[in-house]
């Protein structure tokens, strides 16, 4: 049977940066779902279609092919056969991503081709709602989460290093107005499984994460 780790929690919690370098110690495939929710918007987004028009988007739906391959251990997403990685992380398509996010279409989609990934690979997945609806028997769950001023100082550090013009409360309001979202749709909203071990990362190093969530997977496969 494979092992599956699961992380989820809110936006720039550091969920993709600890996961993909738990995986390279455990020699595990990486897979970040936010980055198939963010492929699909895209293609939504290219259309013009409104994100708040459910039917629209679901009846779009069925056009829409996502598959992944690793590069180099790298995570590639393709949006029908097109690699799509250097689109889909502007602040506009992530918020388009959590108003399509929402819709029980496009999740159920992206949920079934994530729990075939999962049966057959050790892997460690990271998104909003792993260990409470994708993967609910992963050995391991972890709720990875930091403040929001912790959060919105490390997304406006990143920007900034990428010369990007950007302000600090903007930055802090949209990581808000995404959490939002998130946490209060009606389907597979970001909330913390019962048997999550929650770390608050909001005073912690990325190596001290990283150790914690080794030390968790040991014990489990013991
Ligand atoms: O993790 P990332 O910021 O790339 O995710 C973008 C958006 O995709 C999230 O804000 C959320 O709305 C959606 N998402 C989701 N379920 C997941 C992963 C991401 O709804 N498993």
């Amino acid at each position: 049977m494979a092992f599956n780790i699961a992380i989820d929690g809110p936006a720039g919690a550091g969920k993709s940066t600890i996961a993909r370098r738990v995986a390279k110690e455990l020699s595990f495939i990486y897979v970040d779902t936010g980055a198939m929710y963010r492929a699909m918007a895209l293609y939504f987004w290219r259309k013009g279609i409104n994100p708040e028009d459910e039917e629209a988007v679901s009846a779009a739906c069925d056009e829409i092919t996502v598959t992944l391959s690793n590069e180099k251990g790298e995570q590639q997403v393709f949006l029908n056969g097109e690699n799509v990685n250097g689109f889909i992380r502007t602040e506009e398509i992530g918020k388009m991503t959590s108003q399509v996010s929402a819709y029980g279409k496009v999740r159920q989609k992206l949920t079934q081709l994530q729990r075939e990934m999962a049966s057959s690979t050790d892997l460690i997945m990271d998104g909003r709602d792993i260990g409470t609806c994708v993967l609910p028997d992963a050995q391991v769950k972890i709720y990875l989460t930091a403040s929001v001023e912790t959060r919105g100082k490390r997304r406006f550090l990143e920007l900034q290093e990428k010369g990007a013009d950007c302000e600090l409360g903007q930055i802090c309001e949209d990581i808000r107005l995404r959490d939002e979202q998130d946490m209060n749709r009606e389907i597979s909203p970001l909330k913390r499984a019962e048997d999550a071990v929650l770390i608050d990362s909001s005073f912690m190093s990325i190596e001290e994460v990283v150790a914690q969530i080794l030390k968790i997977v040991q014990k489990c496969r013991r």
